[in-house]
Formats: structure tokens, C-alpha cells, sequence
């Protein structure tokens, strides 16, 4: 019973936006700052022309769960987002934190930190509050690219996703580091982001096209002789997704790149609803609508928890892109 009060004080869906500062390339355009930020809502000042060519400002106002301005720094952002959720990862929660938006709008900056600031709670807590209780960490890392899995830990090794019979997705294959330093996993981070924004082709276009997964798990070995396997307790899974303006590419003159573009769009609509339905507490969770949505099965079914963070540009050029982030984010919530 304690165990259940303590979960069920952590919400089940968390929607933040963060708001990046402009950079160099937007300041030199003269490009200005559009979004005003509160303690959880934001303004949009986009410019609109008239039939006459006058220009005049529409103003769109979002309210989410928090909103995080220019000034926000790495460590804010964990402990709005995932600090709260750590301890309960011990009583069997799944949860999964996204970071959503167009390439270069902050995903990775945003992201790439976390996983290493969880671990070292999670490591904390394994020393002290868990002692001796056989509870160890566990890395993996891989992507998602045109709709295929690879290991971002070992040297994009081909994946395959299995469903046994009761409902688990299981990778084939998928490199899991057991861990109980942080330097460790400190490596394996930059040893996976560095192997996933090189790619196939060393550009770095490649990874506005992928959705980069890190997975944390807690397992527990039953026995202390380590005879039997360790299971597995919680997980915690970062999600840096693919540019969400590449889910529009779906037009272009480039086949790969439009088979890509729809297989990114497919995802992202699939994400949108499968939260969306667990929110509602539907039965139902559509899970089969993208692979994304298939390998993250596990982390939607039972006691699970989402955090969405939404990264915008804060540049007038970025408007459009800026205004569909905040109204995916929106109907997430
Ligand atoms: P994305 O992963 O969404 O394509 P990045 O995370 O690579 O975008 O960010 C694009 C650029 O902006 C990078 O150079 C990054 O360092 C910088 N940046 C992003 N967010 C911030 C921030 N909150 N503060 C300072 N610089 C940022
Ligand atoms: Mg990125």
C-alpha cells in the first residue's frame, strides 16, 4: 500500500516546453524572439500579412504542465522532469520522457544529459535506501531509422523486435551494460551519440532523421547466489526523436528520403495517440501504429509514466514550425 501511494502521487503525463535562446545563425538574420514565456503558459507573436500586404500580429497562448524559458539551465530541466520519477522506478513503474520538435530546436542538448543525472540517483539510491537488496543498472542504447533498429552500442548492429506470447517486446540481440558507475555510463552515452550522429554516411543530417533510445533498467536478482537471471523491475527510457518537420517530407524528390519522411510522420501520429489513450485510461492502446510505438509497448502497459518535453526555437523564422510543436504538444496533454 505505501508503495502504491507513492506512485500515484507522480502524474501520469507531464507536458513541458522548453524554449531554446536565439543562436548566432538566427541573430545575424535579425531574426527576433517571438515567444513569451510564463510560469507554465507561453505566447506565440506570429506576423501575418493582410490582403493589402499590411503586417499585423496574431497572438496564440498555450497552457502546459511548465514551461521552460531561454534562461533554464540542464539541471532545472531534469528536476522538472524526470528527478520525481527515479525513486519510483523501484516499485515497477515503466516511464518514458520524449523530447519533441524541429531539428535544431533542442532535443539533443535537452536530452543527452538526463540518462547520466537519473543514473547517478539511481545509483544513489541503489547504495543507500536499497542496500544489498540485488538490484542492479542496466544501459542499452539503439535507434530507430526508417523504421529499422539499430544498436547504437555496437556499432549499428541490426535489431530485431520479438513478441513473446505474454505480451513483452524483447530486441534480439540488443547490447544491455550492466552498470554501477557513472563514468561508465557517462562513456557508453557518448559512445552511443557519437555513433548515431555519424552514421552511415558521416553526415549529421542523419540524425534529425532517427529517434535515438536510451534505456535504463532496474533489475532485481531473486535469488542472492546469481543462479537465475536478475528480472527486471523498472525502466526508464530517454527519447530523442527525429525532427519533427521531416515527418513533411513526404513529397520530396528523394524516394529514401520520402519513404523516411512518412515512416517519421507515422510514428509521430501513432505516439501522439497512444498517449493520448492512455491518458483516458482506454483498454486499448494503439500500439501497432509504428514501430516506435511497438518497441515502446512495454513502457505504455501498466503502471507508466510520460513526460513530453517540447523544444522550440524561439526565432520568428521558426513560427510555423514552432506553432505545430506547441499544438502536438497540446493534444498530448
Ligand atoms: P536538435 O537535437 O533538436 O536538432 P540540438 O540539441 O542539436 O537540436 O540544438 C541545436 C543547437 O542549439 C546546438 O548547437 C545546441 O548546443 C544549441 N542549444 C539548444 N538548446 C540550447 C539551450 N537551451 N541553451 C543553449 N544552447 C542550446
Ligand atoms: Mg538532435
Amino acid at each position: 500500500a505505501v508503495d502504491k501511494e507513492k506512485t500515484s502521487s507522480v502524474a501520469k503525463i507531464k507536458v513541458v516546453v522548453r524554449k531554446r535562446p536565439l543562436n548566432k545563425k538566427e541573430l545575424t538574420k535579425n531574426e527576433e524572439d517571438i515567444i513569451d514565456t510564463h510560469s507554465n503558459s507561453l505566447t506565440v507573436h506570429e506576423t501575418k500579412l493582410k490582403v493589402d500586404l499590411t503586417a499585423y500580429v496574431e497572438k496564440h497562448e498555450f497552457v502546459f504542465d511548465a514551461v521552460l524559458n531561454e534562461e533554464v539551465s540542464n539541471d532545472e530541466v531534469y528536476h522538472e522532469t524526470v528527478e520525481h520519477i527515479v525513486p519510483i522506478i523501484f516499485q515497477r513503474v515503466k516511464a518514458t520522457c520524449f523530447a519533441y520538435g524541429q531539428t535544431g530546436s533542442g532535443k539533443t542538448y535537452t536530452m543527452k544529459p538526463l540518462p547520466l543525472k537519473a543514473s547517478r540517483d539511481i545509483l544513489r539510491l541503489m547504495h543507500h535506501t536499497y542496500r544489498n537488496q540485488g538490484f542492479q543498472l542496466f544501459v542499452s542504447f539503439f535507434e530507430i531509422y526508417g523504421g529499422k533498429l539499430y544498436d547504437l552500442l555496437s556499432d549499428r548492429k541490426k535489431l530485431f523486435m520479438r513478441e513473446d506470447g505474454k505480451q513483452q517486446v524483447c530486441i534480439v540481440g540488443l547490447q544491455e551494460y550492466a552498470v554501477s558507475d557513472v563514468e561508465t555510463i557517462n562513456e557508453l552515452i557518448e559512445k552511443g551519440s557519437a555513433t548515431r550522429s555519424t552514421g552511415t554516411t558521416g553526415a549529421n543530417e542523419e540524425s534529425s532523421r532517427s529517434h535515438a533510445i536510451l534505456q535504463l533498467a532496474i533489475k532485481r536478482s531473486v535469488d542472492g547466489s546469481g543462479s537465475k537471471p536478475p528480472r527486471g523491475v523498472g525502466k526508464l527510457s530517454f527519447i530523442d526523436l527525429a525532427g519533427s518537420e521531416r515527418g513533411a517530407d513526404t513529397t520530396d524528390n528523394d524516394k529514401q528520403t520520402r519513404m523516411e519522411g512518412a515512416e517519421i510522420n507515422k510514428s509521430l501520429l501513432a505516439l501522439k495517440e497512444c498517449i493520448r489513450a492512455l491518458d483516458n485510461d482506454q483498454g486499448h492502446i494503439p500500439f501497432r501504429g509504428s514501430k516506435l510505438t511497438e518497441v515502446l509497448r512495454d513502457s505504455f502497459m501498466g503502471n507508466s509514466r510520460t513526460v513530453m518535453i517540447s523544444c522550440i526555437s524561439p526565432s520568428s523564422g521558426s513560427c510555423e514550425h514552432t506553432l505545430n510543436t506547441l499544438r502536438y504538444a497540446d493534444r498530448v496533454k
